[in-house]
């Protein structure tokens, strides 16, 4: 067997038993090997009721007194067991599992684990797991592998397909990095790494283990950009623009004057372009601190001098938008450019017609989404492109929208909170540009953070923003359909909705619609059509409806707080006062602290930092804090350590042997080609 082998070679995997998992992505022996657990359960030894928290996990050790019958009510057939538990007694409820109750014999033993429901001094859990003594035991303090998964998928097959691949004996990795660099950072054998993280002893390996796959996916990363802007070289300016006076006309005539922040930028950007080499810049600012225009201004400069300029977006909507505000300011301020727009839901009679305006130049500036990069897309004097919101295009995308021009001046927009520190081992020597400056005058958006017991208000309030004419976000935590946990299904919750708040018009969001159906739902909303809108974090990127000033996060305690922050810099862009409600499903003190952040502070970088230092570097799993570059295990935040040590071991390593030629290198560089081919992670520079 191969890792490019196809997990059917995996005995137990068939045909059929490969559907599910290719749902999930996972098509070869090397995608399920890479197939990295989410979190881990661990079992962990019985407690007393007296020490139990309402609505936490516990494994509970009692006898049964006894089983009630059972009972149908609608879809569901429930039995209850009483247990005795030391002096108390717990109630335990099955859901459509009629065939336990006369498995559960009165004065049996058992350990029952489950989250457990205390009300007054009742407690109740639902749908125990329940483990024989010996059994449990042998469970005990094991971490078990969870892994994200999908209907017809299950932690059980993952894990065991995944044994089947590192126990069958049959795949040898060899360790492709060198030996002294894994002596000198103290890294585990890759596939011993591969192993443990999966299947970890206790929490030590499993760091070790993560801790080694990390520094991989790091150091190919940095290797690949690093290779890459070698090849890009200091090319020279072959796009050579001379300042415009109608971009300083439209910076006179905008409704607003330019922050400190983005006329330096400006000026940055504008130097590039006409000076003696190519421009590849990163310009970074917080949501709302006013980067379109940056990229704006930019398009006119090439466009005035006879270049064409192009500005990717990652969605549909966003693209749309851009389209029109552009096109406005074009007319309203009488510049002599015409915009056109490219998407992929458009009719191919249109796409045509945009394709002709492209390739002869009657068109100056294009906007678009990844419909910008096919093949069929010709330009006729490609300058400039832009991309937004940049950690939604790999390297090939942006690669290849170059491609379209000689040697176009690239600029690249992003929102992400990275500190230059870290960005400068991330981009290498790029350009950076920050706009670390808010627009003066705009209202700061309100925070609060509340428990559940506020959400009539919180309704009640959102009633009060509509009457006058605004507009409702409102987010919960991605549908996962495996999650034990209880999370508010955006489909559910518009259907509830719609009964509690009649007569306005609610609509819903998720990541499993079809991109059509997404985009009518967003541009209605941005239409105003829609009133509410109940949305996953799908809605995260760039989307601009300044008439929206509500957003409620629903289980905000299950964000993370860079995340929660990107959220909600979806209010707050018009004139009136915005408002953000974080409406927490746990009332622990912890969750409180860690959610009043937000409130504390508007600063994405200060927020994410604040989060890690209170979730402890325990907390590896589970949450992102970036949201950029999406690696698979590695986060630049939370693993910022081992971020500089992969680029300090990628220095030496080039520095000794730029062509990674030297016979301990070998394998590496092999390595390397691999994934660059494969388009190397979200390698965006
Ligand atoms: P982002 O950096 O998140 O892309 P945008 O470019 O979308 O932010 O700008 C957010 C809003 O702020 C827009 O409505 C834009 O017109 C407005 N804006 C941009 N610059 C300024 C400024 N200097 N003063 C006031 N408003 C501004
Ligand atoms: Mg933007």
């Amino acid at each position: 067997m191969k890792l490019q082998d196809s997990i059917i070679k995996i005995k137990g995997i068939g045909e059929k038993t490969a559907v599910p998992f290719a749902k999930v992505g996972i098509h070869t022996v090397e995608d399920l090997i890479q197939y990295y657990p989410r979190a881990y359960e661990t079992y962990g030894e019985p407690v007393e009721l007296s020490e139990i928290e309402d609505g936490k996990k516990y494994a509970v050790q009692g006898y049964i007194l006894s089983v009630s019958a059972v009972k149908r009510y609608a879809k569901y057939q429930v039995f209850t067991v009483q247990i005795q538990v030391g002096q108390d007694v717990m109630q335990g409820t099955w859901f459509n599992m009629p065939f336990l109750r006369n498995h559960f014999q009165r004065g049996a033993q058992y350990i029952f684990r489950g989250i457990v429901y205390l009300k007054g001094n009742q407690y109740r859990m639902e749908q125990p797991e329940h483990y024989t003594l010996g059994d449990y035991d042998r469970l005990l303090h094991v971490m078990q592998p969870k892994y994200p998964l999908t209907a017809g998928l299950t932690a059980k097959m993952v894990a065991k397909a995944v044994r089947q691949v590192l126990d069958g004996g049959e795949i040898c990795v060899e360790e492709y990095l060198p030996e002294d660099m894994r002596g000198y950072y103290g890294l585990l054998p890759e596939w011993q790494a591969i192993r443990q993280v999966h299947f970890p002893v206790n929490e030590e390996e499993m760091r070790t283990a993560r801790n080694r796959l990390v520094f991989d996916e790091f150091l190919l990363f940095i290797l690949g950009i690093r290779r890459l802007k070698e090849s890009q070289g200091e090319l020279p300016n072959e796009a050579k623009m001379v300042e415009v006076a109608e971009t300083e006309r439209l910076i006179e005539a905008l409704p607003y004057k330019l922050t400190g922040a983005q006329k330096k930028v400006w000026k940055e950007i504008a130097g590039d372009m006409a000076g003696d080499h190519v421009m590849s810049r990163l310009v970074q600012g917080d949501v709302g601190s006013g980067k379109t225009i940056l990229a704006v201004l930019a398009l006119v400069m090439a466009g005035c001098n006879g270049y064409q300029g192009a500005l990717m977006v990652p969605t549909e909507v966003l693209a749309k938008q851009h389209f029109q505000s552009v096109s406005e300011l074009l007319d309203e301020y009488e510049i002599p450019l015409k915009a056109v727009l490219l998407t992929g839901s458009m009719t191919a009679k249109e796409k045509r017609l945009a394709g002709e305006e492209i390739a002869c130049g009657t068109a100056q500036i294009i906007i678009g989404t990844h419909a910008l990069i096919q093949e069929n897309v010709d330009y006729r004097r490609l300058g400039l492109v832009v991309t937004d919101e940049q950690h939604r295009f790999g390297v090939r995308q942006r690669e290849m929208l170059a491609g379209k021009g000689l040697h176009p001046h690239v600029l690249v927009m992003s929102a992400t909170p990275i500190p230059r520190t870290l960005a400068i081992i991330v981009y290498g020597d790029l350009d950076i540009s920050v706009v670390d400056e808010l627009p003066a005058h705009r209202l700061p958006i309100k925070n609060c953070v509340v428990d559940e017991s506020y959400r009539s208000s919180a309704y009640r309030f959102m009633e009060k923003e509509m009457a006058m004419g605004h507009q409702v976000y409102i987010i919960c935590p991605m549908v996962e359909e495996s999650d034990e946990m209880e999370l508010e299904n955006v489909t559910d919750y518009t259907k509830k909705l719609q009964k509690i708040l009649p007569g306005h018009q609610i609509a819903c969001l998720h990541g499993k619609m079809k991109p059509k159906e997404k985009n009518e739902i967003m541009e209605r909303f941005a239409d105003g059509e829609i009133q509410i809108l109940v949305s996953t974090t799908v809605i995260e990127v760039g989307i601009n409806v300044p008439n929206a000033t509500v957003m409620m996060v629903e289980n905000a305690e299950r964000f993370g707080l860079a995340q929660l922050h990107q959220l909600r810099g979806r209010v707050g862009r018009g004139k009136a006062q915005s408002y953000c409600i974080f409406m927490s499903g746990s009332k622990g003190k912890e969750t409180k602290k860690r959610l009043e952040v937000l409130n504390k502070s508007n600063d994405g970088f200060y927020i994410a930092s604040e989060d890690l230092k209170l979730r402890g570097p325990g907390d590896l799993f589970g949450i992102r804090q970036s949201g950029i570059l999406e690696f698979k295990l590695g986060d630049v935040f939370q693993d910022s350590k081992v971020l500089k040590q992969a680029s300090e071991a990628a220095g030496k390593m080039l520095g000794a042997d730029p062509e990674l030629e030297l016979p301990e290198h070998r394998m590496l560089a092999e390595r390397l080609e691999q994934y660059l081919k494969k388009g190397g992670e979200n390698l965006n520079l």
